[in-house]
């Protein structure tokens, strides 16, 4: 049973952060009410900036021990509703723990406060020569980011968040404060617990610290762009490039609609087809050249109509700039409309005939989508948009029918955005009765449910008093 806010609540809640690190304004409320998802706002009934770990866990104590509702909250760039506080409650942001803590140079780590965007700790990086490699457009925090497990462009060399992170200090739902993982590379001490809470999308503890892995930056980087005459074509390379032992660090797959509006930016010149992007990191001149040329033989091979290959930084950052404002441009040329963005993974075998699905859908339906995805991962995002009603069934129809054969394919309802709300009616059919054991997990580690409810398990709503 939840209760509700109260002003006695408010004023302990206040003498644990301070009075100026909370709000019950309005214009803050509705600022942490939405994602950037299609899912409705909801306002908590509060919006607390915490600064501190010990912080966090004494008003998870509090929260606990009145049945107070608590979602974290790292921008708000989730697409699936992950961090709408949706039985209001207290709305946690790390807006406010910023921090890097410690940079681990000669051990590639750095430990870092959850709230920090990635972009900005890659900034601070730069000067050891090192990044932490996970790139999901956005600039995601770090909490959020492990909190859904993201991914993005480079994951497919360099793997999702969580292959990136070795050490978290979470808060749990009681007040405890604990430390799961170690700053050693090898860990075989017991279970697993750091990653149970990776993915986790705050539903089991509130990460408030985390130790992550970093690269040394590539000394040498060079970006291949190939239009294809057909879908399959672009798609059949992927898997050949994957199979060639390559390594690429990027392999996004773009339609040939998004591929034209990529063109709006400055020095960007595509045509209307089916294009791959790829990067390739190397430590030695030679053998970036070696793999631009074994690129080109593929693409060939498989029929492309042009292959440019580029180690020029300022032409690669270009293309990638407009590749990572892929979404902002696509809204900008749609402005009467709203867009719903999908996510689904295959293993790379399938991939084609998901895509092909897709184009299936598309043609029988009349329906207007774009496809644009994470290729070298099997991972596809579908965007639709939409205005009025109809569109919008039209919109969660195909959805419901990409989601359904991504896993009669193998693959999953979600490669990187995670469940939120959104994806909630596909874990059943997903996970079968290991759905049952995330059950046991998340009601031994939060028996109330106050933990970002209503997420992951549609059936774990909680009471309302
Ligand atoms: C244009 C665009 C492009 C995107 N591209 C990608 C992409 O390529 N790859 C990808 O993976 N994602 C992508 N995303 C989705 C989104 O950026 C990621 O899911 C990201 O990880 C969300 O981070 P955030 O800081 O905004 O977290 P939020 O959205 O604020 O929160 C995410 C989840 O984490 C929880 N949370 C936040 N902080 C903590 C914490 N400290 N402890 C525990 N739980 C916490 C929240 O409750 C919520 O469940 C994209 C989004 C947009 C808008």
């Amino acid at each position: 049973m939840m209760n509700p806010m109260t002003p006695e609540l408010l004023a302990w809640l206040t003498s644990i952060v301070g009075a100026g690190n909370l709000s019950t304004a309005q214009a803050d409320l509705d600022l942490h009410a939405r994602d950037q998802s299609h899912h409705p706002a909801h306002p908590g009934d509060v919006v607390i900036w915490a600064q501190t770990g010990q912080q966090v866990a004494d008003i998870l104590r509090l929260a606990n021990e009145q049945r107070i509702p608590v979602t974290p909250w790292g921008v708000g760039t989730s697409l699936e509703g992950n961090c709408i506080p949706l039985f209001g409650g207290i709305l946690l942001s790390f807006e406010r723990m910023t921090k890097i803590v410690e940079v681990h140079a000669d051990d590639f780590q750095v430990t870092v406060q959850p709230g920090i965007g990635h972009r900005d700790l890659n900034a601070e990086l730069a000067r050891y020569g090192l990044f932490f490699p996970p790139d999901p457009g956005a600039n995601a925090t770090i909490g959020g980011m492990l909190a859904n497990n993201a991914s993005g462009i480079r994951t497919v060399k360099y793997g999702a968040s969580k292959d990136n992170v070795l050490k978290m200090q979470v808060a749990l739902a009681d007040g405890r404060l604990i430390s799961v993982g170690s700053r050693s590379i090898k860990q075989s001490s017991g279970y697993d617990l750091l990653h149970l809470f990776v993915g986790s999308e705050g539903t089991l503890g509130i990460i408030t610290e985390a130790t992550l892995k970093l690269m040394p930056i590539p000394a040498h980087m060079s970006a291949v762009v190939a239009a294809f005459p057909s879908v399959e074509a672009a798609v059949e390379t992927v898997v050949a490039v994957r199979g060639s032992g390559l390594d690429p660090a990027a392999l996004e797959f773009i339609d040939a609609t998004h591929a034209v509006m990529l063109s709006e930016t400055d020095g960007v010149d595509l045509a209307a087809y089916p294009t791959l992007f790829m990067e390739f990191h190397a430590a030695h001149e030679a053998t970036l050249d070696y793999g631009i040329e074994m690129v080109r033989e593929i693409c060939d091979d498989l029929g492309a109509i042009s292959v440019r290959a580029t180690t020029d930084t300022a032409e690669r950052k270009r293309l990638w700039h407009a590749r990572h404002h892929s979404y902002e441009i696509m809204v900008r040329q749609h402005r009467d409309k709203h867009f719903f963005i999908m996510d689904v993974a295959v293993p790379i075998s399938a991939y084609p005939e998901l895509i092909g699905y897709v184009e299936q859908i598309k043609k029988e339906r009349g329906i207007t989508a774009y496809m644009i995805g994470h290729a070298g991962d099997g991972n596809i995002h579908v965007e639709f948009p939409y205005v009025g009603e109809d569109e919008y069934a039209q919109a969660m129809q195909a959805d419901h029918d990409i989601v359904l054969r991504a896993l009669e394919l193998g693959g999953t309802a979600t490669g990187e955005h995670g469940v939120g709300i959104g994806k909630a009616r596909y874990m059943t059919t997903e996970h079968g009765a290991a759905l049952d054991v995330m059950r046991s997990i998340k009601q031994a580690l939060d028996p109330n449910n106050i933990l970002n409810p209503g997420k992951i398990f549609p059936a774990l709503e909680p009471a309302m008093a």
